[in-house]
């Protein structure tokens, strides 16, 4: 039978909760047990697909096609659980479902109520994910306590504890203990508040979480542990880390948390717990051999977790190139203000991501066309590639008006067109192309060579594509198709064959890329910059002593 831990969040939102529930699957992993993971999301969107990133940064994409939240992204870097749509449920879809039950008259004429209806479909989904061979199921709610959308999530885990059984049952309560610099000290009180309401609903925390700037004295943590009703070992410091994220699960063993939840869950199956990988992996962020610069030219550059995931596997591939990464988000709509000579100069390598709509997308083609022209590592993802066809075909093919029917219908050329299979479609949620599709590469090319196979699988979400029509017309100016569906209809994957790295994919690879293995094609493009970084200073020095 599977063991369940549930995370909450107190006083704030933004603590890192994702982050922390991440931590604690990879180290009961690498103390073998199998672990799944589940976010619920309080929110009454039926996903997150059609909030604007601004709402809630990036859109993470699974492989079965589901949009959810950002955190599975960390739940996906940190442990092995595989993800599916059971994985994130939001108020939204646990209305949908319960209603449409409702419809078809399987509640026999019932009154149907947030208790027990709403949250025995809540309890129903954790359920979903225990299974014999499932150690422990690991369920995040999102939101704080004390938000209105939450309760009855936060119900339904109370009465969880009844189903299964207490002994079954861990509650992990995140919050904050904030330092005041007027008095010197660090505060407990938000924290008793919080778990008081938790308390007050019927939860009391077996392990509290604190997040710090400064570290907890002993006084402090025996406050604590009183006041909220926990023993003080259960009160755990997670202190801020200014250095790497990967950070945060060392700091927790640091404080015997996995050791507490091991013996308070009795998980007999425990083994010592192994984190060489993860030693080695900070280890070698620590000791750069390199030192490059990557601009990544959005149209949410200034939102810090609009292109989370892309972020992270540029860290991954500094991390297995051993250099420092250092990453410039530059707004592409600045490019189009101040000139990409002022902007854009000094960078090793560009990346434009994904996106959607019109603003801005004349800053990314400038920006392509300045990496193209000076043979500067380029890698374009989803947009970012329509974007590179289209700068190619306005200034290499010679189709001055080239453009994507998304921003202009009457386009003479439209190189970027929509699928077929989108034509007729008018819902927006959940109707893009979708999840993991296959890709045949050209065993020539860039990026066979760089996943050295020519069969990739790799995860999608757009509605238009690049137009076949020009495609020959392409490749005899330079720009090849070097991947596409294995049918050969859509292309996947297009390069510039006269450049050192120019690589444009129609997919999104920044979602299977992991600290300790990068992505392929990021692992490429950072070694293709940590060259021209090379060969700037070489020129440099040519320059300085001639
Ligand atoms: N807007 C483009 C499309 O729908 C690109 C989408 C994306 O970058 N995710 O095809």
């Amino acid at each position: 039978m599977s063991k369940h831990i549930f995370v909450t969040g107190g006083v704030v939102s933004s603590l890192g909760k994702g982050l922390t529930s991440a931590s604690i699957g990879m180290l009961l992993e690498q103390r073998g047990l199998s672990v799944r993971m589940q976010k619920l999301d309080p929110y009454i969107n039926v996903d997150p697909g059609t909030m604007s990133p601004y709402q809630h940064g990036e859109v993470y994409v699974l492989d079965d096609g589901s949009e959810t939240d950002l955190d599975l992204g960390h739940y996906e870097r940190f442990t092995h659980s595989p993800l599916t749509r059971d994985s994130n449920y939001t108020t939204g879809q646990i209305y949908q479902s319960v209603i449409d039950k409702e419809r078809r008259g399987e509640f026999l004429g019932k009154t149907v109520q947030v208790i027990p209806h709403i949250t025995n479909e809540i309890k129903g989904v954790i359920h979903k994910l225990a299974d014999d061979d499932v150690d422990v199921v690991i369920t995040e709610i999102g939101g704080t306590v004390g938000d209105i959308e939450s309760q009855p999530f936060l119900e339904a885990i109370r009465q969880f504890s009844l189903d299964v059984g207490k002994e079954n049952c861990l509650y992990i309560h995140l919050t904050l203990v904030p330092y005041l610099k007027a008095a010197g000290e660090l505060k407990t009180k938000p924290t008793q508040h919080s778990v008081g309401q938790l308390r007050e609903i019927g939860i009391q925390p077996d392990i509290l979480i604190c997040r710090t700037e400064r570290s907890l004295s002993r006084d402090d943590r025996q406050k604590i542990a009183l006041f909220c009703n926990v023993p003080i070992e259960a009160v755990i410091e997670e202190k801020d880390k200014d250095f790497s994220i990967y950070e945060v699960p060392l700091s927790l063993v640091e404080n015997g948390l996995d050791e507490f939840i091991v013996r308070k869950l009795g998980l007999q199956g425990a083994k010592t717990l192994d984190l060489d990988n993860w030693r080695n992996l900070l280890h070698r962020l620590r000791n750069p051999e390199h030192e490059i610069s990557i601009a990544v030219v959005g149209k949410y550059a200034e939102h810090r977790d609009a292109y989370k995931s892309i972020y992270e596997a540029l860290d991954h591939a500094g991390i297995a190139n051993r250099a420092q990464v250092r990453i410039q988000r530059i707004q592409s709509e600045a490019v189009e203000r101040e000139g990409p000579e002022y902007l854009l100069s000094g960078f090793d390598g560009f990346l434009v991501p994904g996106g959607f709509g019109e603003r801005g997308i004349e800053g990314k083609i400038e920006t392509i066309r300045y990496a193209r022209e000076r043979q500067i590592p380029f890698f374009g993802i989803c947009l970012g590639m329509q974007c590179a066809v289209i700068e190619f075909a306005r200034h290499v093919v010679g189709l001055d008006q080239a453009h994507s029917t998304e921003f202009n219908k009457d386009t003479p050329h439209p190189v970027i067109c929509l699928l077929d299979e989108q034509r007729s479609i008018t819902d927006k949620g959940g109707t893009m192309r979708l999840g993991a599709h296959p890709a045949r590469l050209d065993p020539q090319s860039n990026v066979a060579a760089a996943y050295r196979t020519d069969l990739v699988h790799e995860r999608h979400r757009h509605r238009y594509e690049f137009n076949n029509v020009y495609r020959q017309q392409f490749a005899a100016h330079g720009m090849i198709a070097s991947g596409t569906s294995p049918d050969g209809a859509l292309v996947e994957v297009v390069e510039v064959v006269d450049h050192p790295w120019f690589v444009a994919v129609q997919y999104h690879p920044e979602f299977k890329s992991k600290p300790t293995a990068a992505h392929p094609l990021f692992a490429e493009f950072i070694s293709a910059a940590i060259r021209r970084h090379a060969l700037r200073s070489e020129r440099g020095k040519e320059i300085e002593s001639s």
